[in-house]
């Protein structure tokens, strides 16, 4: 028997185990790790301070693993690469032929002064990238009647990018519809040098900012929160007061790929963006946010690269060259209010630009420019998530970019 095992039972993990159960033969065992049997559709953490039941984002890890996929319900303490082993908590062994890390990344709020360890978490200092913390700021909105919010990024890589930009559109929108914006004041804070990190989708978030009067703090590279004084503040000496802080903490990868003396800095894995292969171990790939790749740590980017990686494993297993290139394609909606959003399609090579998607002209989405249409696209990606990418159907969008429908500005 072979086996292959996977460690992570999220988007990437889900869906690479799906597309290989029905690729791979009999003499294949997979086996899929993860320390509980709770799914997280995690773009709906987005909503649930506004309208979204907390129990819609959920369903069972199990149920969503195809017939013949092994779920083995541990935490992961270590992965022992010399004798292809993965231990677990309380000491269990798993033996694998190869292994594919798909094991995310997560926000530590430990790692910024004043922030897990301050007297405000969770009170005046919230985050929406967990359950927990999207539930809880859904209170703190609710009992907010007017003063000064701070939607801000700790430091990047983050997952989705994109969300604490939506966030501040929806909150934005929130305190407009409750007849109550001009008793808010919000500031969205961020370490790069504007809106976003490439210059056309910043210019173009950065005006849709402006619209909505939210300040902009930019290259705002945190120090610690001050909680007696409700500030934040930054290395440069910088502060901002707030009355509510709304924080991505630093996102980072998971502690036993550091102990396994895997990761990076951040517990990101090296490896070669085109193939995913670990840099360190022909044995390894690693699909989703768990590696280094230099594109978003995205859902989308998963569901990409997780295509592309399918025929490089199996030519990988038979010592073929692996004929799959992953691009770096990423494709993200931006909720913007007003029951709209933007759509952003790019890649390594190709910042997000304007146009149409994913037909030149006739769109029917519009990259960077809010539409209504965008919007029913972001909403209908859930359904799209538990019903074609979790079970590994195919979906009429290339795991390619494509320049068709994009155009650059002039110079
Ligand atoms: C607020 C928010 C909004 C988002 N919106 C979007 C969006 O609109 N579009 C989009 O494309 N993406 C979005 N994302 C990002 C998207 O959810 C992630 O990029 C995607 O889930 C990554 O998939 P993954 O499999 O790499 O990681 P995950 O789906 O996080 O899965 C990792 C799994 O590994 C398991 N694991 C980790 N460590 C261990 C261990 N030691 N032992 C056992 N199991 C372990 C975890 O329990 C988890 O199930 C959003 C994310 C957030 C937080």
């Amino acid at each position: 028997m072979n086996r292959v095992l996977i460690l992570g039972a999220g988007t990437a993990g889900t869906m690479a185990a799906n597309h290989l159960r029905g690729a791979l033969d009999e003499s294949w065992s997979i086996t899929v790790v993860d320390r509980d049997d709770e799914h997280h559709y995690q773009p709906g953490y987005l909503f649930i301070p506004f309208w979204m039941k907390p129990e819609r984002v959920k369903k069972s890890r199990r149920s969503m693993l195809h017939a013949g996929i092994e779920f083995v319900e541990a935490g992961v303490s270590l992965i022992h690469r010399e004798r292809r082993e993965v231990e677990l908590i309380g000491g269990r062994l798993l033996a694998y032929d190869w292994l594919i890390i798909a094991s995310g990344t997560r926000p530590d709020p430990s790692l910024v002064e004043g922030m897990a360890d301050g007297a405000l978490w969770r009170d005046r200092v919230h985050e929406f990238y967990t359950l927990e913390g999207s539930v809880a700021l859904k209170k703190a909105l609710a009992d907010f009647t007017g003063g000064r919010i701070l939607v801000h990024i700790s430091e990047m890589p983050i997952k989705c990018p994109v969300a604490p930009l939506e966030f501040a559109f929806l909150v934005e929108d929130h305190f407009r519809k409750k007849g109550i914006r001009h008793k808010v004041d919000i500031t969205y804070v961020t370490p790069l040098d504007g809106a976003f990190t490439k210059p056309v989708a910043s210019k173009e978030l950065g005006g849709l900012l402006r619209d909505r009067s939210i300040r902009l703090a930019a290259d705002f590279a945190v120090e610690r929160i001050d909680n007696d004084s409700q500030r934040l503040v930054s290395y440069d000496g910088r502060e901002l007061p707030f009355d509510l802080l709304v924080t991505v903490p630093p996102n980072v990868g998971q502690q036993f790929i550091m102990d396994s003396g895997l990761g990076n800095d951040a517990g990101f894995v090296p490896v070669d963006k085109h193939t995913l292969r670990a840099l360190d171990d022909d044995r390894i790939f690693v699909l989703g946010d768990a590696s280094d790749i230099p594109t978003s740590k995205a859902g989308s980017v998963a569901h990409f690269a997780t295509e592309e990686f399918i025929d490089n494993f199996l030519a990988a297993i038979e010592d073929r060259p692996l004929p799959n290139a992953f691009d770096g394609h990423a494709n993200c909606f931006v909720e913007s209010g007003r029951g709209q959003a933007l759509l952003l399609d790019f890649n390594y090579e190709t910042e997000p630009l304007l146009g149409t998607f994913p037909v030149p002209y006739a769109g029917p989405l519009r990259l960077l420019k809010p539409t209504r249409l965008n919007h029913l696209g972001k909403l209908a990606f859930e359904q799209i998530y538990w019903q074609m990418l979790l079970p590994g159907r195919p979906i009429p969008i290339s795991s390619h970019m494509t320049m068709a429908g994009k155009h650059k500005p002039k110079e």
